[in-house]
């Protein structure tokens, strides 16, 4: 899901440098206020290969990827990974302790047999038995061997529910290293911003999940990362059906009552991963949720178009408003 950023109008500025690079199957794009714009210019180059090397770790797309080897493996023996991915992992599995396994790495079972372009999706048969495989729980970690293990044949991971923060929060973290006060940086949905447009918050548009193209609500964020998870970016329509891209564990079907989640807050990881999280979870599990974490807040569009906030950004009794 493309987040829409509005940035000063092009060329008013010689000093905010950008660009946009397809990647990871979606769009990466880095902004940045640079005094000297060669370095500007060396400094997204920086992320952009951060990006990609990120990608290669961890990409199921790429079958010499370190994931790919688990996927491949670790049914059979604990394999090892790197401290990066198995931090990743750790983190996606007790994401999964938090949301009450709302969001699972181990969907992929099920995912696997999706293929949005070409309209593919599992018969009833394969989600029955694929289903199965879905729980975490089948994931050990060894942390004093840096090992990953699944107790079950069948068991898939993918990470794409919490990859595109990690790579925006490391993009971040580069420019930050570098000196750099005022920048954002996207992956798809997911969002991070050092700083402020100088002087001004950054205005992030949340889409409109059925207008391609328009933006339903702007959210006014300083230092903070923004994620929104919806059904309109990869998806087929077929018999009156949507079929997208985030499955529901409980079901192995994609799930239904919400058309996108929007998390933010400070961390892009956790943005990331909750974002994925409160969409399966639907308006009311996934506000109370958010709730819950101090520091993160939420807005929901359901299957109706109406929006929905989290008791943070609200005046105290108002429950719901509709989408302009
Ligand atoms: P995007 O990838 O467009 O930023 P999300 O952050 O919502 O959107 O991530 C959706 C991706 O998360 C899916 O494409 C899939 O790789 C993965 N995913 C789908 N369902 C789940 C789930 N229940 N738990 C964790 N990851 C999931
Ligand atoms: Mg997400």
């Amino acid at each position: 899901m493309t987040l829409l950023v509005v940035l000063a109008a092009p060329g008013a500025n010689a000093e905010w440098v950008g660009d946009a690079r397809p990647m990871m199957g979606t769009e990466v794009s880095v902004y940045l206020w640079s005094d000297d714009p060669e370095a500007g210019r060396q400094a997204l180059e920086e992320v952009f290969q951060e990006a990609a090397r990120i990608d290669r770790l961890m990409s199921t797309y790429r079958d010499e990827s370190e994931i790919s080897e688990i996927n491949r493996e670790a049914a059979g023996r604990p394999v090892v990974a790197g401290a990066e991915l198995f931090d990743l992992i750790q983190r996606s599995l007790d994401i999964s302790v938090l949301t009450r396994g709302a969001f699972d790495i181990t969907f992929d079972s099920v995912g696997q047999h999706y293929d949005f372009r070409d309209r593919e999706r599992p018969t009833a048969d394969i989600v029955a038995a694929e289903r199965a495989f879905i729980d975490f729980r089948l994931v050990t970690l060894d942390r004093a061997n840096g090992t990953v293990r699944f107790e079950q044949d069948g068991v898939r991971i993918n990470l794409g529910g919490i990859a595109k923060g990690y790579v925006v929060e490391r993009g971040i973290d580069l420019l930050r290293h570098r000196g750099l006060e005022h920048a954002i940086v996207t992956a798809g949905g997911d969002s991070r911003l050092l700083g402020d447009r100088r002087g001004r918050p950054w205005m992030v548009g949340i889409r409109d999940p059925r207008k391609e193209g328009e933006v339903a609500i702007s959210v006014p964020l300083v230092d903070e990362a923004i994620s929104t998870s919806g059904d309109y970016e990869r998806y087929f329509d077929e018999g009156g059906v949507r079929y997208h891209h985030i499955i529901a564990p409980s079901t192995g079907e994609p799930a239904e009552g919400v058309h996108s989640a929007t998390v933010f807050g400070p961390d892009a990881v956790l943005t990331d991963a909750l974002s994925t999280s409160v969409f399966v979870l639907g308006v009311d599990e996934g506000l109370t949720l958010i709730g819950t974490l101090p520091d993160y807040e939420s807005i929901v569009i359901d299957a109706a178009g109406k929006v929905f906030y989290s008791a943070g950004l609200m005046p105290p009794d108002a429950q719901a408003v509709e989408a302009p």
